[in-house]
């Protein structure tokens, strides 16, 4: 039973003006879907998992999935609003009273965007270890230099989480010496961030960042120098869980407009969809986005209970990214030419679809943490 078919009621009421115009609108000028953004903010879904205290709706990760799952099964591109809602989840669980209280409410209601994190680097994405944007402390400042790549929302944000090198990579412990620091990007916008955009298969706002002498406060710092790694490992396993509703939603949104157009296109007089060659791929897809629901909720319910959810979480990604894989794939056979065309978003979902396969962490990897964790097998990097 559906225990939140109000919530999800809720959600696609809020999406229901944002239709394929909208969305192809901003894939085609790489816009960014600033009124949608309002809309999911001013419905509350952007606190949504902040607590109470600091101004939020203090939901857990079930409700948080069911949002995300319901925005992309709507038909948009919900990049922006799962970074809206779950970006700040290092500062939630890391940062400092003083940083909490002084950020968190202002982002609950909209008034401070918080969207983006810059991890990736040119020579570091899978390893992590190897970024080399270092933060140098003087005085009361840290100063930061370095390029990072890959970072969505950039141009767009008022505050971006930034993983840095406080102290030089060692070789037995490659991931100590990371630290996260937030950046007031209004302020830093010309004072030692050059921010230039990155042309992509899909529209995330993709950009460069140069950080050069740019000065950060140490009050800023989240997590304590040279925990970083450990502060952004606290978040990953909420990140895939929710990627892994949006997949779910994508898959979703695949069947159904796969389902109708089947129903209704005819072909050598008869509905295609009364060909097995076309109704089998969809009812596989079906069984698959099904499981893998299955395995998301399982795992947003183990971290809200606050139970070890690491293997869940990876395979609820994992899972959910092939399930709206395939989905996509039997819904462009359906289609047919059609498929192709750009008024249908059919196109534009199947290559947005393809990022969660990629990022935020590729399912090789996805694997791996599997395979060690729950097969024991020696670690394979
Ligand atoms: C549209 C878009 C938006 C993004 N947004 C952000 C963002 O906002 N912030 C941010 O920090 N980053 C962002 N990223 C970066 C993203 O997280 C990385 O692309 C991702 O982590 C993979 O890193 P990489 O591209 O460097 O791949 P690489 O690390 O170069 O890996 C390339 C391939 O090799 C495989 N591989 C590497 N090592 C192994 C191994 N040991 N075993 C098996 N397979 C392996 C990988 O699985 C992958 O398929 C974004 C990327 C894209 C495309």
């Amino acid at each position: 039973m559906d225990t939140h078919a109000e919530l999800r009621a809720s959600v696609r009421a809020l999406c229901a003006p944002y239709g394929a115009d909208y969305w192809r609108e901003q894939d085609e000028k790489d816009g960014f879907p600033e009124r949608f953004l309002e809309a999911f903010t001013a419905a509350g879904f952007t606190g949504a998992l902040i607590p109470e205290a600091y101004g939020g709706s203090g939901l857990g990760l079930v409700e948080g999935a069911v949002i995300l799952e319901e925005v992309h099964a709507s038909g948009a591109d919900g990049g922006v609003c799962h970074a809206a809602m779950n970006v700040m989840g290092a500062l939630i669980h890391s940062g400092g009273e003083v940083l909490k209280a002084r950020w968190l409410p202002q982002v609950a209601n909209g008034a401070v965007k918080f969207l983006a994190f810059a991890v990736t680097e040119a020579d570091a994405g899978t390893d992590t270890s190897r970024i080399r944007t270092t933060a140098r402390r003087v005085d009361d400042h840290y100063v930061l230099n370095g390029t990072k790549l890959w970072i969505s929302r950039a141009l767009e944000t008022d505050l971006m989480l930034v993983l840095v090198r406080t102290a030089p990579r060692q070789t037995d412990k490659r991931m100590n010496g990371l630290s996260v620091l937030l950046v007031d990007m209004r302020e830093a916008r010309g004072n030692g961030v050059e921010i230039g955009r990155v042309a992509t298969m899909v529209n995330h706002n993709s950009t460069e960042i140069l950080f050069d002498n740019l000065k950060v406060p140490t009050e800023h710092l989240i997590g304590g120098e040279g925990q970083g790694f450990r502060c952004i490992m606290q978040g990953m396993n909420a990140e895939r869980i929710l990627i892994g509703a949006e997949c779910i939603g994508d898959a979703r949104w695949f069947l159904d407009k796969a389902a109708a157009y089947a129903r209704e296109r005819r072909v050598f007089d008869r509905p295609i969809g009364q060909n097995q060659a076309v109704q089998l791929p969809l009812a596989q897809a079906h069984a698959r986005t099904y499981a893998a629901r299955l395995v998301v909720e399982q795992a947003a319910r183990l971290f809200d209970e606050g139970k070890p959810c690491g293997v869940e979480a990876n395979m609820a990604k994992l899972l959910a990214s092939q399930a709206s894989w395939e989905a996509g794939d039997a819904c462009l056979k359906v289609f047919g030419g059609m498929g192709f065309a750009r008024e249908l978003g059919v196109e534009r979902k199947f290559r947005e679809s393809r990022l969660y396969a990629v990022a935020p962490l590729s399912n090789d990897l996805a694997l791996t943490y599997i395979a060690e964790r729950e097969l024991g097998l020696p670690k394979s990097f």
